[in-house]
Parts: structure tokens; sequence; C-alpha cells
């Protein structure tokens, strides 16, 4: 299993379905671990200061990644934005620097470590910063829907297509079944692929099936939005529920087995939402992120990847008016990059990403000035055998053709 530094091991204990926050917790996971040591207060004046500072005395020795999602105290220290793949190739692109700080979630630093060489040490600032939906598909229930298909007599006939936003364990679960990890960018792509694994899906009679993990939604608006299935095409497997909550002739018959996880953020952007957009924003345009429900997406204007979402607005006219539905921290900045357009966050009701929202600038500053004092704290380190076989999937999606940003 994948596993992070300075955690104890907890065997038998069942996993959490769900992202619990809070301290002391759950220590057999990143899910509300107390950073060791002393966090500076984040009322600290000198704060920034100490942030660049830390940074001028590491030099090239530390390259520090941000995601789109983090925070704009934290982006401010970034030597490189972008999405998790892109983060992590310039990880990778980076072999002159040892240290590689991840600003992003528990999976990114994990892609990472098992895209960047032996040397090179990933850390991510606060092992609480986990991501929900990465949690939703833990490695024993994927093997046991596994023997659930297999027990259905379809295990043959599936090809496991895994979204960048999961675990290692569950993408080296993709490499041992001779499937691929996708983006949001590309998850067409990896699901046709799937689908000639196993001598296409042109025609009812099609046998190949997919499995996709663990974004219900990423994978219903792929299937039925761009390949052409019908939403009876698709199941949703609950994890929960014994066999799925499927029965043996649903699973038979369908085309696409989709894990039932989601997006804490994407998925509660509403239909009512887009309506109130519309009503209340004359000319707006509507675009959303894939992780979003599939009758959002259907009632957008566009749909696309975050890099997708930052191009589109990027090239819009002057006086364009905008309603975003992506994460909150990528949107106000969207706003403030492009003041002469009109940009809009979708739902008052969504919030920050909660888990991206942990690092923040107290963290960043106690993970670098901890490095410059010698000490290499929160280090991501996947087990070889899981990075192996994670490292087969994703090598699997960079042999796709076309685009393969995500998120
Ligand atoms: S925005 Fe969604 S998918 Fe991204 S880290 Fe947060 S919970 Fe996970």
């Amino acid at each position: 299993m994948s596993t992070t530094a300075q955690r104890p091991s907890s065997p038998g204990r069942a996993p959490l379905p769900l992202l619990v926050l809070g301290r002391g917790r759950e220590l057999a996971t990143e899910r509300g671990v107390e950073c060791p040591g002393e966090l500076p207060a984040p009322s600290d004046p000198g704060l920034v200061e100490r942030a660049r500072a830390a940074k001028a005395a590491l030099g090239n020795d530390v390259f520090v990644l941000g995601h789109h999602y983090q925070r704009d105290e934290v982006i401010e220290f970034a030597d490189v934005t972008g999405d998790s793949f892109k983060l992590a190739k310039e990880a990778a692109g980076r072999p002159e620097a040892p240290y590689i700080v991840f600003c992003g979630v528990h999976f990114m630093a994990e892609s990472a470590d098992i895209l960047t060489a032996e040397h090179q040490q990933v850390i991510l600032p606060d092992l609480a910063a986990g991501c929900s939906m990465a949690d939703m598909a833990a490695i024993s229930q994927v093997d046991d829907a596994w023997d659930d298909l297999a027990d259905a007599g379809v295990a043959e006939d599936v090809v496991p297509v895994t979204y960048m936003n999961s675990s290692a364990a569950i993408k080296a679960f993709t490499g041992r079944h001779g499937g691929t990890v996708c983006t949001s960018s590309n998850a067409v792509t990896a699901m046709r692929w799937a689908f000639d694994q196993r001598g296409g899906f042109e025609g009812p009679g099609g046998r190949g099936k997919v499995l996709f993990l663990p974004d219900q939604h990423l994978g219903r608006n792929t299937a039925v939005r761009e390949l052409g299935l019908s939403l009876t095409d698709c199941v949703v497997f609950d994890p929960h529920k014994p066999g799925g909550g499927l029965t043996r002739t649903q699973v038979q018959q369908a085309r696409v087995i989709l894990w039932r996880g989601h997006c804490s953020v994407h998925g509660r952007f509403s239909l009512d939402a887009v309506r109130a957009a519309r009503a209340g924003i004359p000319g707006v345009r509507v675009i959303v992120h894939p992780e979003c429900q599939y009758d959002v997406v259907e009632a957008a204007d566009a749909v696309g990847s975050t890099e997708k979402i930052i191009q589109t607005i990027a090239a819009a006219p002057d006086g364009t008016a905008w309603a975003v539905g992506t994460e909150l921290n990528l949107v106000r900045r969207l706003a403030a990059t492009f003041p002469r357009q009109r940009i809009a966050f979708l739902e008052k009701n969504v919030c920050y990403c909660s888990t991206m929202n942990r690092i923040d600038l107290p963290h960043l500053v106690w993970s670098l000035e901890s490095l410059v004092q010698g000490r290499v704290v929160n280090q991501i380190r996947v087990d070889p055998d899981v990075a192996r076989w994670a490292g087969i999937a994703l090598d699997q999606m960079l042999a796709l053709p076309g685009e393969t940003s995500k998120d």
C-alpha cells in the first residue's frame, strides 16, 4: 500500500468512507494528522518575509509547486502553477531540485513521487491535505468489487480506467488489471482505448466494459456526452452495499460501471444555480468542470478541465460574462486576472476545497524552514511495488494520443 512518512500502521482498521477533518483522529491515514513540530502562528506578521528568506536560502535545491486551487498566500511562493498532472511532470523535469514542495493534495504528491527521480524527495506541507474523492475508493473496496465482477462472470470483459484523482494504490490496481489512468482532458480517449482492448464499444452487442474510478460524474459525462452511450448503459457500483448494490443482470448488461465517488466541491454545483445565473446575469455563459453532475454539465454552455476553463476565459473578448463552476480560489484569481470580463462563481452554496485549503502559509513556512535546518518533514513516499504498477498505468495514459492535462 502507499504510505506517508511518520504514520503508524493500524492493521485491520476499516477505511473511512469520507474524509474526517480535525486533529489526531485517524493516525493510520493522512486524515486529521497533526504536523510534528511547532507551526508558526497564522497571525505572525513576519510569515511572508520568513517564506521569502527560506526560499532564498534553499535556492535551486527546492522547487515549489502550486495547484490552481491553492490559496493566494501559497500561490505567491510557487515556482510553477498548474493542474496536478502538469505539476508532476514539472517536478520530474527538475531533477536538479532534491526537494519538491507540493502545495496540493495527497494523491498529487504521490504521483509526483512516482514520476520523480530516486534522489528527489516530495513534501506535502500538511499531511491532512487529502482528497475526499480519492478517499471514496479504498484499495480493499476496489479489490472486493473486482471479486464481485468475477462472481458475475464479467471481470475478463472489464478494463479499469482510473481518474488521476485517486490514490497510488488504486492506480496500481489499474496497472495490474491492464487499464489506464486518465485526466479530465483525455477521459474520452482513455475510455475509448479501454473499450478497444475488448473489441470496441460500437453496437449494443459490444462485449467490453469499463470500470471507471473513482468519480462517477466524470465517468458518466464522458460515456454519455462524449461516447454516445446512454444513461442506462451506465450503472453505479456502491462499495458500501453487497455486490455494489447491483444485480448480476445489471452488471452483465452494463457498458460502464461507475464507482460511487464524487468531488465534494464540483459535485455540489446545481441545476438551480445554472438557472439562477442565467436569470440574474444578462448574456452570461456558464462554464463548468466535468466533475460536475450530468444535468449541470448538460445545462452549461461549456465544459472543460481547469486548464481549459482558464484558456477559454483568457481567449474571450472583453465584457464577456461568465458563471464559473470550479474551485473558488481559482475563480477568484480568474476574476482578478481578467478584470475586463465579468466573472462570477456559479453557486453560492459551494465553498473552497477544504483539503486544498489545509496548505496555508504557516505550513509552507514550516516545511521550508525545516529544510533550511536540514530536516525533511512530511515526505510522501509510495511503496516501490505500488509505484511500479501505478507507473505502468500512468505510462499507459502517456501513450494515449492527445492532451493529458487535468483537473
Ligand atoms: S476539488 Fe474535489 S477532487 Fe480536487 S482535491 Fe478537492 S475534493 Fe479532491
